[in-house]
């Protein structure tokens, strides 16, 4: 036996239950869990690294659904501006100065952050994003699903254009994405830690052919097809100049035969009862990012609708400027808290059921539940420790009920994780990285997104948005 962790609280979150197991042990061997149960009659001592666990909460690492690490040294570039401002205004003019290397080490923050916070399984949505996978992912030692963002909006006038005006399509930039995209399957097919995924970006930025081309390579490859649907007005004004007035995304997408459980469909906050009930019918999935929708839209990500009629959902935390992290601690917390305020009902997505939206049912949505999500014999051993005698955590009662459970959703930041271990390999120890140099990236961080505004200054004043309002009057 390789690790060992011993004299624990367990939430293995197995067959549709917490599963609280009390002074338990968890034992690995290789890249997957060999024992999980009571400590009494298990000899912990035969493994190479014994972990006290005692003080501690193991539970399975969290399943980041949908991310964008490439914007990550953008971090409080974008945010309390109008939606229709946020992409041309707002993110736009910073986003021009970043290079390709920061968008390297851009991510190697966000991977970083997230890791640090509990997260073991990441799907990025990213151009290029093989280079990200070698680059940052693997070196960090990090489960990843890679999805290619495929877009054929032309580039030549597209910055020009109001919303209102239909953008063109370049159907050979779709054609070079979507080679990039079947590239990753090749490319990591031998590969443990990385899945692949398809990524046409959205309806209104990827024709209905490549749409239907790319939907019969999803299934031929056993695959999933990761797509934005209904993500407000922007895309709702584009698909009625595309395809006539009163149309949806989610009505074109299901009279294309495009809704199935080959989809996984983000966002979906512009969408009414009966489109999601379909989207739910035809068993596609639905991935929310709670405070990234709150803060760039102002809207409620569906996540609860879409739940209690039975679909697949998952959260993610999207891109860093606007909402700040990639935290899912705090996402759990944010959408428990949202919906208990949108609903006027205070039962409403109880801490269990967030502990089971950021691991099992995340891992369901990205086809991986039968890897990750639970702490089972035969599983993959992605886990986090989580440190008791923190003072958020404090106190910790396990009689007449177990109040750690609200207080890991409610009360935790995420900071209270010691250790990381991802595919039988431990990432974080003690609260430290074993192989990753924290304080240089932060460093190397920090420089370089000093450079990157000061580049910006000048195109980012002329944008005009409401921020560059706010700095005149000295709030920002
Ligand atoms: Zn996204």
């Amino acid at each position: 036996m390789d690790i060992a962790i011993h004299n624990s609280w367990i939430l293995t979150l197995a067959n549709e239950k917490l599963g609280i197991i009390k002074d338990g042990t968890l034992g690995i061997e290789g890249k997957k869990i060999i024992y999980v149960g009571p400590s009494e009659g298990f000899n912990h001592r035969s493994a190479d690294i014994v972990i006290d666990g005692s003080n501690h909460l193991i539970m399975p690492g969290l399943v980041n659904c949908h991310i964008h690490t490439s914007m990550q040294l953008l971090r409080g570039g974008a945010q309390d501006l109008p939606e229709i401002e946020w992409m041309n205004k707002g993110i736009g003019p910073l986003a021009k100065h970043v290079t390709d290397d920061d968008i390297l080490l851009g991510s190697q923050l966000g991977v970083l952050e997230a890791v640090r916070t509990g997260t073991t399984t990441f799907s990025e949505y990213a151009r290029n994003v093989e280079n990200l996978v070698k680059e940052v992912y693997l070196p960090f030692n990090t489960r990843v699903v890679a999805t290619e963002t495929i877009n054929e909006v032309s580039q030549t006038n597209k910055a020009s254009l109001k919303p209102t005006e239909l953008y063109e399509f370049d159907q050979s930039k779709g054609e070079i994405a979507l080679k990039k995209n079947e590239k990753l399957f090749r490319v990591f097919q031998n590969e443990d830690l990385v899945t692949c995924l398809y990524g046409p970006q959205a309806l209104d930025m990827v024709s209905l052919q490549t749409l239907q081309q790319i939907k019969e390579k999803a299934i031929d490859q056993n695959s999933r097809m990761h797509i934005h649907v209904a993500q407000g007005r922007r895309e709702r004004l584009q698909i009625e100049e595309r395809f006539g007035k009163g149309e949806s995304t989610v009505k074109i997408l299901n009279r294309e035969n495009l809704l199935g459980d080959f989809l996984i469909a983000v966002h979906c906050h512009d969408t009414d009862d009966s489109e999601k009930e379909v989207m739910v019918y035809k068993r596609s999935k639905m991935i929310g990012c709670p405070s990234s929708i709150t803060m760039i839209d102002g809207i409620i990500p569906p996540i609860y609708s879409f739940s209690k009629l039975g679909g697949d959902v998952g959260i993610g935390t999207d891109q860093a400027p606007g909402p700040g992290n990639h935290n899912l601690f705090r996402e759990m917390r944010t959408i428990s808290m949202l919906t208990k305020s949108m609903m006027r009902d205070p039962t409403a997505f109880p801490a269990w059921e967030m502990l089971r939206l950021a691991t099992i049912q995340g891992a369901k949505v990205l086809g991986l539940d039968n890897d990750i999500g639970t702490l089972e014999v035969g599983k993959k051993a992605d886990i986090v420790t989580i440190n008791l005698l923190d003072s958020f955590l404090t106190p910790v009662i396990s009689n007449p009920f177990h109040n750690f459970i609200p207080n890991i959703v409610y009360s935790a930041t995420g900071k209270e994780i010691d250790d990381v271990i991802i595919d039988g390999k431990l990432v974080l120890r003690n609260g430290k990285f074993t192989e990753i140099d924290e304080e240089t990236i932060i460093k190397k961080a920090n420089l370089r997104a000093k450079e990157i505004y000061e580049n910006a200054a000048e195109d980012w004043k002329e944008a005009g948005s409401k921020m560059v309002r706010d700095v005149k009057a000295g709030l920002l």
